[in-house]
């Protein structure tokens, strides 16, 4: 285990990081919320799969597909594992956070709720965990209810205490918003829930990256992850689901794979997961998320997540000193801040430090309702990893400095 946490080991496992770009600068990677970079370990992986046994799961009956069959349910045994759950059944292979949202809105809008029936929703929520419910509200006529947030940007808990009615059937929130960063009290929201006699969907699209979370201390209906933000390969990703649930839900894709008998009249379903889990997946991306899996299996998270929380706040004080900068949110120490620059558009700053070497996010983060509140056009955003390191943020925040005093925006046309 990575005891006592070394930044710098840490780092060593991410070849990435240490290649410098074309312009021959070094990369610094601050865009870690639209996708961590991969440890060697899951790149071996992958490659290994393709270059050694690359085959279908679940139907071949030959040595390669059953060493793939092996490898994608043994990531749902460690995963499941990983995460307290005590039947890997509850876990559902996803490419991402959005299609485990969708399975949900879809699965249990479908079959549990009728129009009238209201489901609470965070007013900052990703347009992942927003759309969804916007498209039920047109369809069954369920109503939406926007959950206020107080100073921080998170869920007001007294107002959303008072929300809930006989009507309430879900609760659907995100665990860290993507934007200004702040972490909600997701063990007192899903408490409340359930004394309200609710479900409660958690969108933890980049939880595990510097957080442990025990599922079944948690106790929340529905849990939606992104592995591809978590160290894993693009188009992992799972759903935690109570069987119970998963059982009763409709499936959202239905094909093959996914039924045991069909005929002209009509089919019957397989049990959970595979219920979920309609053509062929990608079997690759699971099986390198089994080995992200591994890799966070070895590092010590406490120590991980307080080294998190020091560069957060190194960040925030160095930022703070910039001139005519706006810090949007307090970050809780999750590393993620929005800001913009007085006079220059977050896209200019964003490419102004992207010729740097340094990549950040600009614009509305997927989170357009979020942008209403901030009454803003869109924002660049800082994202950190427990890799970062606290000289990248001095050469960041040099370059902020420059771009803040010396930048003269060209007239643009047609852009917000
Ligand atoms: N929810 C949140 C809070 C996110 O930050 C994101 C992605 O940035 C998503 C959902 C969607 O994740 P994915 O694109 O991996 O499906």
């Amino acid at each position: 285990m990575l005891r006592k946490f070394s930044p710098e080991k840490f780092r060593s496992h991410f070849p990435i990081l240490s290649k410098p770009l074309r312009s021959g600068k070094e990369l610094i990677f601050f865009d870690n919320l639209a996708t961590t970079q991969k440890p060697q370990c899951v790149i071996d992986k992958i490659s290994e799969f393709y270059s050694t046994y690359n085959s279908n799961v679940h139907r071949g009956m030959y040595e390669f597909s059953e060493m793939a069959t092996n490898g994608y349910e043994q990531t749902r045994t460690s995963l499941a594992s990983y995460l307290c759950v005590k039947d890997p059944r509850e876990i559902v292979f996803v490419r991402g956070t959005t299609e485990a949202i969708n399975i949900v809105a879809h699965g249990f809008g479908r079959r549990f709720l009728i129009a009238s029936d209201e489901i609470l929703i965070g007013a900052v929520e990703h347009h992942a965990n927003y759309l969804p419910w916007q498209i039920l509200e047109r369809e069954i006529g369920i109503r939406r209810r926007i959950i206020p947030l107080d100073e921080n940007h998170c869920i007001d808990i007294g107002k959303y205490e008072k929300m809930f009615s006989d009507r309430t059937k879900l609760v659907a929130i995100q665990h860290i918003n993507n934007v200004v960063g702040g972490v909600n009290d997701i063990e007192k929201l899903v408490k409340i829930a359930h004394k309200n006699g609710a479900k409660i969907l958690i969108d933890g699209a980049s939880s595990l990256a510097s957080k442990k979370i025990n599922i079944s201390k948690l106790d929340c209906d529905f849990f939606a992850c992104s592995g591809h933000k978590c160290f894993g390969p693009m188009g992992s990703g799972f759903l935690f689901g109570k069987y119970g649930l998963l059982m009763e839900m409709l499936p959202y894709n239905v094909g093959g794979n996914m039924v045991n008998t069909v005929r002209f009249e009509e089919s019957i379903f397989k049990m959970p997961p595979d219920k979920f889990e309609a053509g062929t997946p990608d079997v690759a991306a699971v099986i390198g998320f089994g080995e992200a899996i591994k890799f966070l299996e070895t590092v010590d998270m406490p120590s991980a997540q307080a080294y998190l929380g020091e560069l957060t706040s190194y960040l925030g004080k160095k930022l703070a000193q910039i001139s005519g900068i706006t810090i949007y949110g307090k970050p809780a120490k999750s590393g993620i801040f929005s800001f913009n620059l007085e006079g220059i558009h977050a896209h200019d700053v964003a490419t102004y430090l992207g010729n740097e070497g340094i990549a950040v996010r600009a614009g509305t983060h997927c989170a357009q309702p979020m942008m209403q509140i901030l009454n803003v056009p869109g924002t660049v955003r800082i994202s950190l990893c427990p890799y970062n390191t606290a000289k990248e943020i001095d050469i960041a925040v040099a370059a902020l400095g420059a771009c803040a005093t010396t930048f003269k925006p060209k007239p643009r046309l047609g852009r917000n």
